[in-house]
């Protein structure tokens, strides 16, 4: 077993699932036959419970704390703090329970700053006994090379379409095809989108957008604009991407119900234009949540969207 293992591939695709299921399996006192933990030992009750003592999970999510009313509010970090990374050495003092290994699950392991991740690497370099590292990344790229190297790395890919699309529909996901498109081949992104889409809106929407400089930019703010201006801009971003994707590499990745009218407007679009739109909706996408009219900044996110043709 190697001491850190780095689990790497796209968003979505169950990296992290993946993750916890090897950290309770590493912890349970008596895996089942096929590796996995047991489910009903000390150890997987305590991982379950959220409270092992030979378990740390370091993430920038789901930070709870109490403001001034005494209510919880969970709060989304920017990045892994050196002090997250300095805890872990609280667990390298103790000795184990019952002598077994402990795990630390870092996800996602890019969100580590540069003094968290000169932190991590000490302890990468003089690994503690018994003390395995499960790093999670979508990026593994924008790691430090040398936090990379003194991993075990493991690619994890997507299952087959066909194996994706039965689980969903397992998993109560009415169109199973639509939604993965959506999600660009992601199961777990799908799953979690299938809740949040509705499909008339989305085809509605794609439909005005394929009409390239007929657009009627105002119809489509005003109803949009109660969506909100994250998911509104994600939403324009895939078009845009499927445009570009389509005339580059005729190949369609969240519409493909559009393949035909991309393929043409692909053609025609300016490419200067579309290069400078695709910025202009990742400043968009980056200030979506502060407090400004999103019917208006829709509107010209649109009207400069017919001027692409
Ligand atoms: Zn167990």
């Amino acid at each position: 077993m190697p001491h850190a293992i780095m689990l790497q591939g796209r968003a979505g695709i169950g990296k992290l699932a993946f993750a916890e299921a090897l950290a309770a399996s590493l912890l349970c006192e008596s895996p089942q036959a096929d590796g996995l933990a047991c489910g009903c030992c000390l150890s997987c009750g305590w991982l379950e419970q959220g409270n092992h003592p030979d378990f740390r999970l370091i993430t920038t999510e789901d930070r709870v704390e109490t403001d001034e009313s005494g209510a919880e509010k969970s709060k989304k970090r920017n990045y892994i703090l050196v002090d997250q990374i300095r805890g872990i050495s609280d667990m390298v003092g103790l000795s184990s329970h019952r002598q077994g290994m402990r795990v630390v699950l870092l996800h996602p392991a890019e969100t580590l700053n540069l003094e968290s991740a000169n932190a991590l690497l000490k302890m990468l370099e003089e690994p503690p006994a018994g003390m395995i590292f499960l790093l999670v990344s979508h990026q593994p790229q924008r790691l430090l090379p040398t936090i990379r190297s003194r991993c075990h790395k493991i690619t994890m890919t997507l299952p087959s379409r066909s194996e994706v699309k039965v689980w969903l529909a397992a998993q109560g996901v009415a169109d199973p095809e639509f939604s993965l498109a959506q999600a660009g081949g992601a199961p777990l992104l799908a799953l979690e989108m299938n809740d949040s889409l509705r499909r008339d809106d989305i085809e509605g929407l794609a439909g005005q957008l394929a009409q390239a400089e007929r657009i009627d930019p105002f119809l489509i703010a005003s109803g949009w604009a109660k969506t909100g201006m994250a998911t509104t801009v994600t939403l324009l971003q895939k078009w845009v991407y499927d445009l570009m994707s389509v005339r580059f590499y005729n190949v369609v990745r969240y519409f493909p119900a559009n393949t035909i009218a991309l393929q043409k407007l692909g053609q025609r679009a300016d490419l200067r234009r579309l290069l400078d739109y695709q910025r202009q909706l990742a400043e968009a996408r980056a200030h979506a949540a502060h407090p400004l009219n999103a019917e208006l900044q829709l509107e010209a996110l649109l009207l400069k969207y017919a001027q692409i043709f």
